[in-house]
C-alpha cells in the first residue's frame, strides 16, 4: 500500500472547542499507520447555520498507508471519543473529523465522497488548508488558493497562537 498525503478538516463548537481540537490533533498524532505532517492555526468563524456557537477549525496534514475508509473509521472512533453526537444533519458538534483530501484521488461511495463536496464554500476549510499547502490543487486541477475569491467569509479569523 503506498503512502498517501491527506488533509483532514477539524471542527467543533461544544464544550471548550479549543481542547476539542488539540486532544484531536493528538489524537491523530498518536494512531498507528498515521504521521501528522503539519497542522494549521485555529481559526474561529461564526457557524454557517443561524443560533450556533462559533467554530474553532483547522487543518492537519497527514501521511498514511490506510485506506480511506479504514482512516474515516479511525477520524470516527475519536470523534466519539469526544462525545460526537448525531441528532440532527449540521448540528452543534464537540468534534467534525472530515477527509478534505486523499492524495489526488476522487472518491464517491456510500460512506465517502472526496474531496469533500462542500469545501469550496467553506472559508474554514480553504483558509487553513492553504495556511499549510499554498499551492494545493483538487483533483481536476482548480487551484485553492482561487477558490477563496468565491466563498463567503463566515468572519473567519485566525486565532494567535
Ligand atoms: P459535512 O459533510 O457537510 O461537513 P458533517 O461533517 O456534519 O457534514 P457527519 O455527520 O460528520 O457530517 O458525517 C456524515 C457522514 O458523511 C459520515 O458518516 C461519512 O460516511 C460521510 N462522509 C462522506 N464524505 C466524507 C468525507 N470526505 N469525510 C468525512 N465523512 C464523509
Ligand atoms: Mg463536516
Ligand atoms: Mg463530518
Amino acid at each position: 500500500m503506498t503512502k498517501q498525503l491527506v488533509y483532514i478538516g477539524l471542527g467543533s463548537n461544544l464544550q471548550d472547542p479549543v481542547t476539542q481540537l488539540i486532544t484531536a490533533l493528538n489524537a491523530l498524532a498518536n494512531l498507528p499507520d498515521i504521521k501528522l505532517v503539519s497542522q494549521s492555526s485555529l481559526y474561529i468563524s461564526d457557524s454557517l447555520l443561524e443560533g450556533q456557537p462559533q467554530y474553532i477549525n483547522a487543518v492537519a496534514c497527514l501521511e498514511t498507508v490506510l485506506t480511506p475508509e479504514a482512516l474515516l473509521d479511525q477520524l470516527q472512533q475519536i470523534e466519539n471519543e469526544h462525545g460526537r453526537e448525531r441528532k440532527e444533519r449540521w448540528g452543534a458538534r464537540t468534534l467534525d473529523l472530515d477527509i478534505i483530501l486523499y492524495g489526488n484521488q476522487k472518491i464517491n461511495t456510500e460512506r465517502l465522497i472526496i474531496p469533500h463536496p462542500q469545501m469550496a464554500l467553506r472559508s474554514f476549510v480553504l483558509m487553513p488548508l492553504l495556511e499549510i499547502a499554498p499551492n494545493i490543487c483538487l483533483p481536476d486541477g482548480r487551484v485553492v488558493a482561487d477558490l477563496l475569491a468565491d466563498c463567503p467569509s463566515q468572519n473567519l479569523k485566525r486565532l494567535s497562537s
